[in-house]
């Protein structure tokens, strides 16, 4: 069997001291410890992952609790699946040595030292599955190594390396997966996978885009037959959703996005929803603008580009469709509001702005729109004279400041209330359309607008 120490040791020197503390405590439980997943994947492939999953042969969350308290660090359960999360909360000292690690006892409480801040480690006992219903989460029990390891998605997932002291390194392969990974190829353990979590019909695209391998010829019978079967449309819309987050997120999204509907279509989403050219360019562009926002400036919030390819991609859906999807997928207040407002104001801003329009007025169309929908406005318009008031809006505009306050205005003679926000807002769109420059010229001008209003 194939041994990963040397490939492990390459990993950083904090991941390879996290692991000793993890074996030399479960070296303490005499419970064999292993590695799973994705992590095993990407370490074969070279792929950098800090996303340990560790698989106790044992009470994993017995062990995840103790390891927890060792680190000072949170503890989640959740027991129904039989696993833990630990999340490291605090750091007390530097990055140290790989070997310095092997030789941190886990009893002396300094294994802190090893797991930086926000740390999250995956723990669960080694279990396994039993699907009672189609597309419904599965019953679990405590199994072997090689029963968690038939659980899984796709065969390059389910491979583990033990880290127990004595069989360090040592690859776990029971399903041929360590082949399927040579062969760039993709493939599920058994033939009700799809049937079972349909989920996976999503996962397996990420995948094969991700990595550019090929899915397997009866996996990829197998899926076209759940497709028919329309096992998508019966899993829980929320497990949809973090799976659709996912693939916005992958590095290749366009390339995603149209896989999943050249396989499984849309109508698990929604049966009017269609993959057009013009969004396929759509989300090319909302890519590209929102890097440009990105390098341009780097002090302003960062946009989390995946809800800008949700606004894109649902937003051939009538209003009220629309609104509904959003709720039957739970997306959250905030990222559902751009999307609406997308949907409902780029047009219209575009239209605003298509004529000789102040800076104060350009100020008062954008200032009350996320920077999402500016963004996503900026990537729609093709017309320079639309994209020239966006941009300055983002560059000058926003975030302008004058030098009055409530003070001043006080000092002026000017009772506290309503009217101070009023007569600020009169003095900032003013400066916006350059009606003064200094400060002294700001502060003649505010005598005239307080004379004006008296
Ligand atoms: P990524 O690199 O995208 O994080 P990952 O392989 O680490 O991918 P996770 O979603 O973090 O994927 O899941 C960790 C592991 O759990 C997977 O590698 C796989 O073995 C298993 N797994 C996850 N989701 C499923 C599923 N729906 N069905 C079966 N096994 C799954």
């Amino acid at each position: 069997m194939e041994n990963l120490t040397e490939k492990l040791k390459s990993c950083s020197s904090e991941i390879l001291a996290r692991l000793k503390f993890i074996a030399a405590l479960a070296g303490e439980f005499n419970y064999p410890v292993y590695i799973v997943g994705g992590f095993v994947r990407d370490l074969i492939l070279g792929v950098e992952d800090f996303d340990l999953d560790i698989v106790i042969e044992g009470d994993g969350i017995h062990f995840a609790k103790e390891l927890s308290h060792r680190l000072k660090a949170d503890f989640i359960k959740h027991r129904r699946f039989q696993t833990a999360t630990i999340v490291i909360k605090d750091k007390t000292h530097p990055h140290p040595a790989p070997q310095e690690a092997a030789a941190v006892k886990p009893s002396s409480g300094a294994g802190g030292r090893f797991f930086s801040i926000g740390t999250k480690i995956d723990i669960a006992t080694a279990r396994k599955e039993i699907y009672e219903q189609p597309a419904a989460l599965p019953r679990v029990s405590p199994g072997t190594i090689k029963d968690d390891l038939g659980r899984r998605d796709f065969s390059i997932n389910a491979m583990a390396v033990s880290i127990s002291e004595g069989a360090f390194g040592q690859l776990v392969d029971f399903y041929d997966s360590r082949e399927d990974l040579r062969n760039r190829r993709i493939r599920v353990l058994h033939s009700l996978s799809f049937i079972d979590d349909p989920t996976r019909l999503l996962r397996i695209i990420r995948f094969e885009q991700r990595f550019n391998f090929s899915l397997e010829k009866t996996t990829l019978r197998l899926l076209k037959e759940a497709v028919n079967l329309k096992m998508l449309q019966k899993v829980h819309k929320h497990r949809l959703r973090d799976e659709l987050i996912l693939i916005f997120k992958e590095p290749q999204t366009v390339r995603c996005i149209k896989r999943v509907y050249a396989l499984c279509g849309f109508e698990f989403i929604h049966p009017g929803l269609r993959l057009s050219s013009k969004m396929l360019a759509m989300l090319k562009k909302a890519n590209e603008t929102h890097m440009w926002f990105k390098n341009n400036f780097p002090h302003k919030r960062r946009l989390e580009l995946w809800v800008l390819y949700l606004a894109v991609l649902l937003e051939g859906l009538p209003s009220l469709t629309l609104r509904k999807v959003l709720m039957e997928f739970a997306f959250h207040k905030s990222e559902s509001k751009i999307v609406l407002s997308y949907k409902s104001d780029a047009q219209r801003i575009s239209l605003k702005l298509k004529g000789a329009v102040s800076p104060s007025s350009i100020y008062k169309i954008l200032e009350p729109l996320r920077y999402e929908v500016i963004i996503l406005a900026l990537a729609k318009t093709n017309e320079a004279r639309i994209k020239n008031k966006l941009i300055d809006f983002l560059r000058l505009y926003n975030g302008s400041r004058i030098f009055t306050s409530g003070h001043e205005l006080k000092a002026l003679g000017v009772q506290p209330g309503p009217h101070f926000k009023e007569i600020l807002k009169t003095l900032l769109y003013a400066k916006l359309d350059k009606k003064f420059h200094t400060k002294e010229e700001e502060l003649s001008y505010l005598q005239n607008v307080i004379l004006a209003k008296r």
